[in-house]
């Protein structure tokens, strides 16, 4: 497969470990890997940071044409870290006000031109994987692999409680599990670019697979769509 550029689509509901999976085909194929989540989530820290009025056009045109974002690639905890205007935001991106604040966010026109136009740019090389809600119907229609992942809404809820209660032991279950039904409702029943699968895109349930077993799975998929991309 060395060599062979393709582009990997992977979109969701909330916390079904599409970064996980991302991250370990990305190490693993050495491409680069974008967690496009992450932009809507800078981007609505900073709204809340400056006092952004998300209703009004007007604020929110002037706001998104002072915000910079890129990504860094950290070599401890090898993934990519995220910079709003030059400062990593990688943790604050994560708190729960932020969590709460995203979803109407990211249902802005705007903000999804935005965000989107700056993917499109990070994909045309290939050789990239990235992870959404988007990515395989808006952001790559074209991708060689698109997945959409699964997995049982109890199993997606205690993955992000325990994620969270790492920095924050204040947090409660019902509090995640209140915070991921609200996100799946807003993303997948927004106007703009709502969250759904592709027609052509495998469905991954991982709901009981090791992270071994998935990253073997997913590859068999990979190979499989590199080698057709090649003789076609
Ligand atoms: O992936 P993550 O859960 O961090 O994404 C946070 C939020 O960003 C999602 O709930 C969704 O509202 C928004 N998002 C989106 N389109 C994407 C990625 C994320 O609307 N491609």
């Amino acid at each position: 497969m060395s060599g062979i550029k393709i582009t990997i689509a992977i979109d969701g509901y909330s916390s079904c470990g599409k970064s996980t999976i991302a991250k370990q085909l990305a190490a693993r194929l050495g491409y680069s890997y974008i967690d496009s989540g992450a932009m809507y989530r800078a981007i609505t820290l900073y709204f809340l940071r400056n006092g952004v009025n998300y209703n009004s056009p007007d604020e929110v045109a002037a706001a998104l044409n002072d915000i910079h974002l890129s990504f860094a690639f950290n070599n401890t905890a090898k993934s990519s870290d995220i910079y709003l205007n030059d400062e990593d935001v990688s943790q604050p991106i994560r708190d729960m006000l932020v969590s709460e604040k995203v979803s109407p966010v990211a249902a802005i026109k705007q903000v999804r031109s935005f965000a989107v136009a700056q993917q499109k740019r990070m994909g045309r090389k290939k050789g990239i994987v990235m992870d959404g809600r988007d990515i395989g119907t808006v952001v790559f229609p074209d991708a060689e692999l698109k997945i959409f992942m699964v997995a049982d809404p109890a199993v997606r809820v205690m993955r992000r409680f325990k994620e969270m209660y790492a920095t924050n032991p204040h947090i409660t279950i019902d509090e995640v599990r209140h915070n991921l039904e609200l996100r799946d409702y807003i993303d997948s029943t927004r106007e703009e670019s709502p969250l759904h699968r592709a027609a052509d895109a495998l469905l991954l349930d991982n709901s009981s697979m090791t992270r071994d077993e998935q990253l073997e799975k997913v590859t068999v998929w990979v190979k499989d769509r590199a080698i057709s991309n090649m003789v076609r």
